[in-house]
């Protein structure tokens, strides 16, 4: 009998261990991907889950909905639908529209940057932005007889100039209040602030171990990947697009976020109109930048990696290198500049992560 039970618990240890190998084999992360559209832009995302192909395609549509519902309900100026549109629409009245606690959060942090900056990022530039109609530009050369474009005259920025400031936004617990035609433009935010809103959905999944997000080129990294290797991010070369200029090898969470001139304008007999705009003359800056990167950790900026990473490149690009560098480092950012002769510069907390590539060596 005694042997009987030994041979019993010795059985069962055996179908236990094998089972605790399966079950730790089939636990094991794998690789999924997927490709769609949202916020105007292409948002990929890749990410380890120890799920089946089902559930990690659930997960990857939750994140899509989630960029949709951002869009939709909150950061749209297009879109009637949105607590901006709604602000917007409200500009002049006095009592100022209910916003919502996600919207009074990010605008508080927009907030900051823009102080820090000195109004080089301020998200009422709205009027001047609808004045150069930016959003109908395609990444295109015309010569004069192809395009109608015609640049808004000094009368007519000066005109939408009246109305920008982000020191004249008013907000308070509740609500917020803008002066008659100001128009609020969260452009320069939207994406990060997805990200950060997608960090916080993706923690919520145990299944996942990681994964890399790009919203338009705005990326996340979260987690790690199953061989404990580094994520890589790469920067792509300003002046030539489809090259990259150098790679981001980043550990755990961050954020990513590039400017450049490249990524919207309208170019007409060799003058290049972009989309970043100073603030201060309603023009699209001329700093001297081709593109800025800036990378912020999650663990220094544990809720606004996003929304800051994205702020601030906006804000460096106008500032130009040397006053862009100082601000990142104030907000504990790192920063790669690379400006109109092709020279790079960077914070010195930049040069652990950056690794130039071969061609552009
Ligand atoms: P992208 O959206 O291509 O990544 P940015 O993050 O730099 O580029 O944001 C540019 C957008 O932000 C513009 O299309 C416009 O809507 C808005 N914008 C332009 N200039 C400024 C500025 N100085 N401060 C805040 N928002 C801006
Ligand atoms: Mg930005």
């Amino acid at each position: 009998m005694k042997k009987y039970l030994q041979k019993l618990i010795c059985m069962i240890c055996i179908i236990s261990m094998v089972s605790l190998l399966f079950s730790s084999c089939s636990r094991r992360p794998i690789l999924y991907q997927s490709m769609d559209t949202a916020m105007g832009t292409i948002i990929s995302q890749t990410i380890y889950a120890s799920a089946d192909e089902k559930s990690a395609q659930g997960i990857m549509q939750e994140m899509m909905s989630c960029i949709d519902e951002l869009e939709q309900k909150h950061l749209s100026w297009r879109l009637e639908t949105s607590e901006i549109y709604k602000v917007n629409a409200n500009a002049g009245e006095e009592q100022g529209t209910e916003i919502s606690d996600l919207l009074r959060d990010a605008l508080s942090q927009c907030l900051k940057v823009y102080a820090a900056s000195d109004g080089a990022f301020d998200f009422t530039v709205g009027s001047v932005g609808r004045l150069w109609n930016i959003d109908t530009w395609a990444n295109t050369s015309y010569t004069d007889e192809q395009i109608t474009f015609v640049p808004p005259t000094d009368e007519e920025l000066a005109a939408a100039m009246e109305y920008v400031g982000g020191d004249r936004c008013a907000l308070d617990g509740e609500s917020v209040a803008l002066p008659e035609g100001m128009q609020l433009d969260l452009g320069a935010v939207g994406k990060g602030i997805a990200l950060d809103e997608l960090r916080k959905l993706l923690q919520q999944q145990e299944e996942i171990s990681g994964g890399v997000i790009s919203v338009g080129g705005s990326i996340l990294t979260c987690g790690s990947k199953p061989d404990g290797s580094n994520w890589n991010v790469g920067i792509v070369n300003p002046f030539d697009t489809s090259t990259n200029l150098g790679t981001l090898s980043l550990s755990g969470d961050w954020c990513v976020s590039t400017s450049g001139d490249y990524e919207r304008y309208v170019e007409v007999d060799g003058v290049r109109f972009h989309h970043i705009l100073d603030p201060h003359t309603g023009k699209p800056a001329n700093s001297n930048v081709k593109s800025v990167t800036i990378i912020c950790s999650v663990e220094n900026i544990p809720n606004h990696a996003g929304l800051f990473s994205d702020a601030l490149s906006t804000a460096c690009f106008v500032l130009g290198v040397e006053e862009g560098l100082k601000l990142a480092e104030e907000f504990g950012a790192e920063a790669l500049f690379v400006d109109g002769q092709g020279k790079i510069f960077m914070t010195d907390g930049m040069e652990q992560y950056f690794y130039l590539s071969n061609e552009a060596k």
